[in-house]
């Protein structure tokens, strides 16, 4: 890990977030002039040689990163997670049929109400009553009869909490994931699931291009004809680009996969991120002034989310934070409070910085 070059600050930015410095110098260096043909990668054409490489080797490593294999296609769409929120019962769910949500948060919320348009969000586990404060175990989550698949949210990112195991689903039901705030923060086995996808902007390069890990069974669904933008298979056929893909957002994301190889692998990142996440929790458990509401078994190693006794030192805290030089720690309007985001490309050394603010902020307040 490169120390933290000294013209940039912490950022605890939720989304977009963090990159990683040894990407940052690189597409400096392929704005101007990629591959050595005398332009740069925003300035190339989507048919063109430069991007046919870009293009084939963000698969490929993308397919080394998570051990992804043949029977899944890699995708890369547009429309942010939100766009999945449809996409997924457009393509999936037969109208009028039932798909099971397990709602732990904001975005799961805003997930299983758009499947109303397609049929009926059966809620496997709904959170709201308790505040959204943990995930379910496997057995807190209810079933329908033979939903069209089952979609869980794995990493709260408003909330702060994460699932520390993979849901199994009943026999033959597609377990469907959003993982925009923690994909590639730890092994995962992709044969679990049938569908996989993440906006880039958390844990994988710029906003603007959503990744989607689908078996490829399940491009032969098709419930409804769809027009082509909305078509995994489409998308599939045309090698993610029925129409001028984003370059540009592509390119970084193939970037942060060899950041990511040339780290360890996801064995690795993952041995990181929970060293990272334990300097912080540790020093926010050590006193009773700040406040964790996540519960612990559910706690996220990417968001941390914790606040002061009161409203008015949690405002002092934010405005002395950004005097030393970290920033974005506010929490999400919804829930008030501070929220660290320690996505893989925040610095462990920054963690160990934001601890020491920590314990000085509660000397100085508590
Ligand atoms: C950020 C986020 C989203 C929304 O992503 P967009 O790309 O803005 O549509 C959805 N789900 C989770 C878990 C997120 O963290």
């Amino acid at each position: 890990m490169t120390a933290t070059a000294t013209d940039r600050i912490l950022n605890f930015s939720a989304g977009p977030g963090v990159l990683p410095e040894d990407v940052l110098r690189q597409v400096q260096h392929d704005i101007w002039n990629i591959d050595g043909s005398g332009m740069g990668i925003m300035e190339h054409s989507h048919r063109a040689k430069v991007y046919d490489r870009v293009l084939a080797e963000a698969i490929a490593d993308c397919r080394e990163v998570g051990n992804i294999g043949d029977d899944y296609a890699v995708l890369f769409m547009t429309g942010g997670a939100t766009a999945q929120n449809h996409l997924i019962p457009a393509n999936l769910l037969e109208q009028g049929g039932t798909a099971d949500y397990a709602v732990t948060g904001h975005w799961a919320k805003h997930t299983a109400a758009e499947c109303k348009l397609y049929g009926t969000a059966h809620l496997a586990f709904d959170g709201g009553p308790t505040d959204y404060a943990f995930v379910p175990s496997q057995n807190e989550l209810n079933f329908s009869d033979r939903p069209a698949y089952f979609h869980y949210t794995s990493n709260n990112t408003i909330r702060g909490t994460q699932y520390h195991y993979v849901p199994e689903t009943p026999e033959g039901v597609p377990l469907v994931c959003d993982m925009c705030s923690d994909i590639y923060s730890r092994p995962i086995d992709i044969t679990k699931y049938g569908l996989v996808y993440a906006g880039a902007q958390k844990n994988l390069g710029p906003a603007g291009t959503t990744l989607v890990i689908i078996r490829k069974d399940l491009l032969e669904r098709s419930p409804r004809p769809l027009p082509g933008l909305m078509s995994y298979k489409v998308f599939a056929e045309k090698d993610s680009r029925p129409n001028t893909p984003p370059v540009f957002p592509i390119y970084v994301v193939g970037q942060v996969f060899k950041w990511i190889l040339r780290q360890g692998g996801l064995a690795a990142i993952e041995q990181r991120n929970v060293a990272k996440a334990k300097v912080v929790y540790d020093a926010l458990d050590a006193t009773e002034f700040y406040i964790t509401p996540a519960r612990k078994d559910s706690r996220s190693l990417m968001n941390v989310v914790f606040r002061t006794p009161s409203p008015e030192t949690d405002k002092l805290f934010l405005a002395e934070a950004l005097e030393a030089g970290m920033d974005n720690l506010k929490g999400h309007r919804s829930t008030g409070g501070m929220r660290a985001s320690i996505y893989n490309a925040f610095p462990a050394e920054g963690c160990e910085t934001f601890v020491q603010f920590l314990r000085e902020f509660e000397r100085r307040h508590g």
